[in-house]
């Protein structure tokens, strides 16, 4: 078969950033205000008023139309994650059953933990009987009207989800629910749209997620399983930096750090790379504004922007980062930065904050933590039902460029106050990576502040490396 190189390819077709600049994105459509879900229309609501004026052939409003859009999105972002976590799960069960020459189960400490957690006895079964259930209990997952990884979630926020009739089913089960919310004559409340973008986003997140991340542990991972699962994600987050001075650093250790201020806040990156800016430039220069104040930075996706500009190494990353970061990590190892293996592992997150908030008694809640989601790039639906599982788990979303659905107030005032009332935590997008420094500071103070968490106070250096 005849190939072309990848030279080849861009000589032919040119650089996505040259194709950028070439295409420009539609005005009516990126702004969520264009409906083409049935082929009546496309229908554009234009015009000053189109918001109250203007309605599809159908009767739609822009409202709907945007609510569409942004349910469209976060759909197909969990169906990529869906996909992944079915395509492992298929990989764990020919594995188990001594049918792939490829797959193999290295971490078998794990997987006796993930049996445990699903229910699963392993007393008197041959160990590769235990991985095949363990694969089918997870191949159900995708259908089942209740699901197992609901249990890592904090109790009180797991009830607000049940009242507000945003808990998730299985993960194929929501898609499906998405696509037909989506369709033409079937949905004209937007609030109900947007709960089902909530919904489809919770099962990406807390599922899809949750179901990769103990496959790929299972199958490629060497940490010991111990009791907890949020404490071994935290451990290979830690360790995955290859830090030779980690002392100790368990999740109570990081709840103490963040109540103290001697962390002032978390950032969630969302590493996404986005072919109409210089590449990696606002992920670069949020991410060193932000550990310069003292927020520790988590990222993950399709980049690795902090290890290819060098933050990852902690010499150069204590150059710049605040004090207490400094400080943090002379007495506790944890360097200012940490990465993330992929957007998928935002999941892994999910799960250890919820830990920290439940031991360190923090309201028990995740939107106690002062933690901010971002995606200074963000452009793909997986990103937007990132910040949708985030937000909706209690942790603010900040995104940087512009809205899908700015051209209307409604939805976009469902993101910002509507979350807020439901999920203590909202879905802003702000365009200046500037902006979204100084949005990230004060809304990481302000959690710290409801939270009666101990006022932020630069350090004065104490460690003699750290003067350096
Ligand atoms: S679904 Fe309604 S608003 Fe959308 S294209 Fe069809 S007729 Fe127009």
């Amino acid at each position: 078969m005849f190939k072309i190189t990848d030279d080849q390819f861009i000589e032919e077709v040119g650089t996505r950033a040259e194709r950028a600049s070439e295409l420009k994105p539609c005005p009516v459509g990126s702004e969520g205000a264009c409906c083409r879900t049935c082929y009546v229309g496309p229908c554009r609501f234009m015009g000053k008023n189109a918001e109250a004026e203007v309605r599809g052939v159908c009767a739609s409003t822009l409202g709907v139309v945007a609510a569409r859009q942004f349910l469209t999105m976060c759909a197909s972002g969990s169906a990529i994650h869906a996909t992944k976590a079915r395509e492992l799960a298929g990989n764990l069960l020919a594995a188990a059953q001594g049918k792939s020459k490829e797959d193999a189960i290295t971490n078998w400490s794990k997987l006796h933990a993930v049996a445990d957690v699903l229910g699963i006895k392993s007393k008197g079964k041959a160990k590769e009987k235990v991985a095949e259930q363990v694969a089918g209990a997870y191949l159900n997952q995708f259908s089942q009207t209740s699901a197992w990884a609901m249990e890592r979630v904090p109790a009180g926020r797991l009830t607000s989800w049940q009242q507000q009739q945003v808990l998730p089913q299985g993960i194929d089960r929501e898609i499906t629910a998405s696509v037909y919310n989506t369709s033409v004559g079937i949905n004209y409340d937007v609030a109900a749209i947007m709960q089902q973008a909530v919904k489809v986003s919770l099962a990406n997140g807390w599922i899809s997620g949750t179901i990769v991340a103990d496959i790929k542990d299972i199958m490629v991972g060497t940490t010991p399983a111990g009791s907890s699962f949020a404490g071994d994600y935290w451990q290979q987050m830690i360790g995955k930096q290859h830090n030779p001075d980690l002392k100790s650093s368990d999740l109570k250790l990081l709840g103490e750090l963040i109540t103290t201020g001697k962390i002032r806040g978390i950032a969630c990156f969302v590493d996404c790379d986005h072919p109409r800016y210089e590449a990696s430039s606002a992920q670069k220069f949020i991410g060193v504004e932000l550990i310069k104040n003292d927020i520790l930075v988590i990222s993950g996706g399709c980049n690795n922007t902090f290890g290819d500009a060098g933050l990852l190494m902690s010499d150069t990353v204590l150059k710049v980062a605040g004090n207490n970061l400094k400080n943090s990590y002379q007495t506790t190892g944890i360097p200012p930065i940490l990465s993330l293996s992929g957007c998928i592992d935002h999941s892994r997150l999910l799960t250890v904050l919820a830990a920290v908030a439940e031991a360190g008694k923090l309201a028990g809640d995740i939107s106690a933590l002062p933690v901010v989601a971002l995606a200074p790039h963000w452009f793909s639906g997986t990103a937007l039902s990132i910040g949708s599982f985030y937000a909706a788990s209690g942790v603010p979303a900040i995104f940087g460029g512009k809205s899908p659905v700015q051209a209307s107030t409604e939805i976009t005032e469902i993101l910002t106050g509507g979350w807020s009332e439901q999920f203590g935590a909202n879905f802003r997008f702000i365009e200046e990576a500037v902006d979204i420094v100084a949005a990230v500071l004060e809304q990481i103070d302000a959690t710290r502040e409801k939270s009666n968490l101990a006022t932020y106070y630069p350090e004065i250096i104490k460690s003699a490396t750290a003067t350096g």
